[in-house]
């Protein structure tokens, strides 16, 4: 009866949870309870090892058994039982749950972790651009960089995915019940790696319960199945992409000393709208991986490198034909000052700063229309916004028939042909960038009405009409920036263009190629181009004659027999050759004041100031 009474609230309870607690592998633990719950052995105090203290009331049965303790004991053994029951129940769930979430071992340690030579992913590629309602509910794979995790809980995992440019997607990775193709392992692996690593993943395509807003792709997410390392990002990042993508905060990498720097960037209107600002240039350019990751840099980059596809092909539909000029010359080309000297062999050589002899060398040696793209060098210590000591020439040059002004509106149509290219092709982009750094539309004149101001006009026209500190300019002398950037708004507000181009500029401030005007000497047959008031083109017609060559060169006080000049009059002796004239644009600065940027060092892949010449 004692025996009877003691059994079913004996151990159960006590041993399956000195078990539970020892055991790991759910399999033993199965076998535990089976072996206690469903045949309890013949004497339990021997298998528990420690017998229940003898109850009071079974105390004094033992010693007397009455009706009511009996009764009062089988109740008490029978409440136990069910307690007990009820704990092994417990405990199975409990262990179920554990197994489902892998248990000791990952049932998901082959779909993560370190992308191995034998790692094969076969689902199909698709291209977040590309992702559409036909990819719903099917699986793909994708290469893309981890821009933002963050764990939900220990069992999901969010992860935003970016394949290219600003192009990410939602990931989600959450347990599977069965532990894969998900594992707790896998989310925790997941959540935890570090921003900016390349992965490869295998997911399925679903709708996100509401747009995803922090993602280009908002209207589909990727249910994670798989997920390989391929490269990690470092544990900090030297610049977010947040803050790489945010306006330049300071330019300080520039001498604020020089007047130009602040005055370029106030004008240029980077106003506070353009958000807070989050890192310097000194940091952009220190971080040259994460600035060229930003979405904004590669728009300018794409910006870019159309303009100087769009130069080429409009002046070859022109039957223009490309030559390539050298960088490394004997001499300077544009005279003494400004040029880069390097040792060359027993001898000293110099960088080109600009490809000027040799446009006209092609033209003297029989084409009829050239043009070169190339780097252009400056040993110029300006530390302005519009300045690097190295930047890239569109340069062209042509047979003239009748008058200057065949090339002058040559090289007007090809810019004009760049701007409207660009509003066409890259509607997005400038959106994207205007995001970050405003601006007003580049205003474009209608066609037919391009403004062409002598700059005896646009001296009269500051005169008269530009701020009190520009009342007495002369028509002699050159312009200063804060001149151009005055006449640049004057024009603006009086012919709605921020396009526009000074002719017939005075004798004294054209270098000594250039033609002077056959009924006025005192001016040129040379013009800038000007964008948003600053200049971005050098051009007009040369001097083909070479006694009228070494007659300017005097007069220049440049004496015509000194090391390269020479050479370049000898090639007008050589043979005849056709008048003809050009001009050189700066590519930065036509992308720079496109877009408005407050520097050209922004529109450049590598920018070399004499403060910087890496990376
Ligand atoms: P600036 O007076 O602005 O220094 P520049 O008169 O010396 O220019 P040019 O020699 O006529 O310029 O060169 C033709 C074009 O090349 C310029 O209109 C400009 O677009 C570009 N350019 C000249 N110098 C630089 C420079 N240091 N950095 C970037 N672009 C330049």
């Amino acid at each position: 009866m004692l025996e009877a009474k003691v059994t079913p609230h004996w151990p159960k309870e006590s041993l399956i949870e000195t078990d539970l607690q020892h055991s790991c592998e759910h399999r033993q633990f199965h076998s535990l309870i089976n072996r206690h719950v469903r045949s309890p052995p013949a004497d339990p105090t021997q298998a528990s090892g420690s017998a229940p203290p003898p109850e009071e009331g079974a105390a004094e049965g033992a010693a007397a058994p009455s009706k009511k303790g009996a009764k009062k004991a089988e109740a008490k053994a029978k409440k136990e039982a069910e307690k007990a029951k009820r704990a092994a129940e417990r405990a199975a769930a409990e262990a179920q749950a554990k197994a489902a979430a892998g248990g000791g071992e990952d049932l998901a340690k082959d779909n993560y972790g370190n992308i191995q030579p034998s790692t094969k992913v076969d689902a199909e590629r698709v291209n977040l651009k590309k992702l559409g309602e036909e990819h719903l509910g099917k699986t793909i794979k994708l290469r893309a960089w981890i821009q933002n995790s963050r764990m939900q809980g220990a069992k999901m995992a969010f992860v935003e995915l970016r394949e290219e440019r600003n192009w990410a997607i939602q990931g989600v990775m959450s347990v599977n019940p069965e532990g894969k193709p998900v594992s707790k392992q896998m989310v925790k692996w997941a959540g935890n790696l570090n921003l900016e690593s390349f992965v490869l993943v295998e997911a399925t395509v679903q709708k996100p319960l509401e747009p995803v807003k922090s993602c280009r792709v908002s209207n589909y997410e990727l249910h994670l199945t798989k997920c390989y390392l391929i490269a990690t990002g470092p544990e900090v990042l030297g610049m977010t992409l947040n803050a790489a993508n945010k306006a330049i905060s300071s330019f300080d990498d520039e001498d604020p000393a020089q007047d130009a720097t602040t005055e370029g960037v106030k004008d240029l209107s980077l106003t506070e709208a353009a958000g807070a600002p989050s890192a310097t240039l000194v940091t952009h350019l220190n971080n040259p991986v994460m600035h060229k990751r930003a979405p904004v840099q590669q728009a300018i980059a794409d910006i870019r490198m159309t303009v100087r596809k769009l130069f080429a092909q409009y002046l070859e539909e022109r039957d223009f034909v490309q030559f390539e000029a050298p960088c490394l010359i004997g001499a300077a080309s544009e005279g003494g000052a400004n040029v880069f000297q390097l040792p060359y062999f027993d001898t000293s050589a110099c960088l080109a700063q600009s490809p000027q002899f040799y446009k006209q060398f092609e033209i003297a040696g029989g084409r009829k229309r050239v043009f070169c793209i190339g780097p252009v060098f400056r040993a110029e210590n300006s530390n302005t916004p519009r300045h690097m000591t190295e930047f890239t020439g569109l340069d062209m040059e042509m047979e003239i028939e009748d008058s200057y002004t065949e090339v002058r509106d040559m090289i007007e149509g090809c810019l004009l042909y760049i701007f409207r290219g660009l509003k066409e092709k890259h509607a997005d982009d400038i959106a994207l960038i205007r995001a970050i750094y405003p601006s007003e539309e580049f205003l474009l004149p209608e066609a037919g009405k391009e403004v062409r101001l002598t700059f005896a006009e646009g001296q009269k026209l500051l005169r008269e009409e530009g701020p009190e500190e520009f009342r007495n300019v002369s028509d002699d002398e050159d312009m200063s920036t804060p001149q151009e950037k005055a006449l640049g708004a004057l024009v603006r507000k009086k012919y709605n263009t921020d396009f526009y181009v000074l002719d017939k500029f005075p004798e004294g401030a054209r270098p000594f190629y250039t033609i002077e005007d056959p009924e006025n000497p005192k001016v040129t047959n040379a013009y800038d181009f000007m964008m948003r008031g600053q200049e971005i083109l050098s051009g007009g017609q040369r001097i083909h004659i070479p006694e009228l060559l070494e007659a300017r060169l005097r007069k220049k006080g440049i004496d015509p027999a000194s090391p390269g000049i020479k050479e370049y009059v000898d090639v007008f002796r050589s043979a005849g050759v056709p008048p003809h004239g050009g001009g050189g644009i700066g590519l930065d600065r036509v992308v720079a004041w496109y877009l408005n940027l407050p520097s050209v060092h922004l529109a450049c892949f590598y920018p070399r100031t004499p403060k910087r010449l890496l990376p």
